[in-house]
């Protein structure tokens, strides 16, 4: 709903973002819609047999990922209520957009918890088509329309924020502004179009990798700022100048087995549909879960990307699909465009990021890298596609981010491990060989 307003909060807008819908109901399919408190008064205020042909109570209470509410209500195919046979919002439609849940209206956009300024960001859900595809006008062009839906969000809820210092690795905690810096020239690094993607990621996980051993107590103070630039200019330069190369070895077995986890757990989607079943099915898909991540354990599995039909083996998609070049324009656009967008969105500062230290949460998202090579092979193979597309990594994109920070990987005694093994984050690029299928002295097998 829009309101008249006095003086509109700046809100700070991830890099490299673009957005036009293309009104294709995926996410009143696929995504829980939340309801607040006075949505709920609202909507039980309303005779709803204008929109949906009969008096209709339409949310109902449920638990998405172990948090419970009220959501509005799906039909047995798990769409939701509103969803007209057309693909467009009956609610919309019959009411006008304003009377639609704020959920609706935010999507595929967040706010992120306010970077060192204090301002939040805006950020956006890759799982959205136009978002992965990169379509549409900047997001910078929908600031005015945003600025009023956080006003309405913070009317409802405040927006939360990490507190900080924010813990970097198990040695080392920083203010945010420090941790700002430290992503900010990881952006500047990723987003130096004249270099190959390989060469900028090198060049990014070398600099990480030099932050964390080196021993800094503290980041803040100008001649601390001015040395971690220093680092990132002097890594750099090192690169480009090839004295500094990937690791000949390949990934060690724990790295193996955790990227493997990765890997299960983003490709098992629970889309909304589970909403509204019942103990058996939210049973039987949980024996699914079981099954289907020691089939990855072993190296193998089944993937259906999102925007794809078909589902495919690892094995297949590694055997069968046309390799992935990390060099080619469209996985450097794809790649860049997402790990710039979550960079620059602070997302892995988020409260709701659920890998609170900042290394391995780096660690996680630079091992979605290889994660989007081989799912934009999946997506190639489910096609029957000789070459991969712009269209493969977009779905790749799409499949990558659905669990991204969801998961919480660092938590409990087994998540100590896990934490130190994200916390080495060029192990990342050692999966590339095994993911994109180029030949490679070390592949993992
Ligand atoms: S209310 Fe409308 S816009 Fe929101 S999920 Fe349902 S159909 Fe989509």
């Amino acid at each position: 709903m829009t309101r008249a307003r006095s003086a509109p909060r700046r809100l700070v807008m991830a890099k490299g973002l673009r957005f036009q819908c293309r009104q294709c109901g995926d996410c009143c399919r696929d995504f829980p819609i939340s309801l607040s408190p006075a949505e709920v008064a609202r909507y039980d205020a309303r005779d709803w047999t204008p929109v949906l042909g009969q008096p209709e109570r339409v949310h109902e209470y449920s638990s998405h990922r172990g948090v419970g509410g009220q959501f509005l209500r799906r039909k047995p195919d798990g769409t939701c209520l509103f969803l007209g046979p057309d693909d467009l919002c009956e609610m919309h439609r019959h009411l006008g957009e304003a009377e639609k849940p704020l959920a609706c209206r935010l999507f595929p956009f967040s706010f992120l918890g306010g970077a060192a300024d204090g301002r939040p960001v805006v950020g956006a859900s890759f799982a959205c088509s136009a978002i992965a595809a990169g379509d549409g006008e900047p997001i910078v062009s929908r600031r005015r329309g945003l600025e009023e839906l956080l006003e309405e969000l913070e009317a409802a809820r405040p927006l939360a924020a990490r507190g900080t210092p924010l813990r970097f690795d198990p040695r080392h905690a920083y203010g945010r502004a420090e941790v700002e810096l430290v992503l900010d020239l990881l952006v500047k690094e990723l987003e130096d179009a004249g270099r190959p993607l390989p060469e900028r990621l090198l060049a990014a996980v070398k600099f990480l990798a030099l932050v964390s051993s080196s021993a800094f107590p503290s980041l803040e103070g100008d001649t601390a700022r001015k040395l971690v630039g220093t680092f990132a200019a002097g890594i750099h330069e090192q690169v480009q100048r090839g004295l500094l190369r990937p690791r000949a070895a390949g990934p060690s077995l724990p790295e193996r087995l955790l990227f493997r986890q990765v890997l299960a757990l983003t490709v098992r989607r629970d889309t909304a549909a589970l909403l509204s079943a019942g103990v058996v099915r939210r049973t039987s898909r949980r024996v699914g879960n079981l099954l289907a991540g020691l089939a990855f354990m072993a190296g193998n599995g089944a993937v259906t990307c999102v925007g794809r039909d078909r589902r495919v083996t690892v094995g297949d998609a590694r055997r069968r699909a046309p390799p992935a070049d990390l060099a080619s324009p469209e996985a450097d656009g794809a790649l860049t465009r997402y790990l710039v967008a979550h960079l620059s969105a602070r997302t892995l500062l988020d409260p709701s990021f659920q890998v609170p230290e900042v290394l391995p949460a780096l660690g996680l998202l630079f091992r979605q890298v290889p994660l989007v090579l081989l799912l934009a092979r999946a997506a190639c193979l489910a096609r029957g596609g000789e070459a991969l597309t712009r269209d493969d990594y977009a779905a790749a994109l799409r499949t990558a981010d659905w669990n991204f920070g969801r998961v919480p990987w660092t938590a409990g005694l087994v998540g100590r491990v896990r934490a130190r093994l994200l916390g080495d984050v060029e192990a990342s690029l050692a999966h590339l060989p095994w993911c994109g299928g180029a030949s490679a002295p070390a592949d993992e097998g």
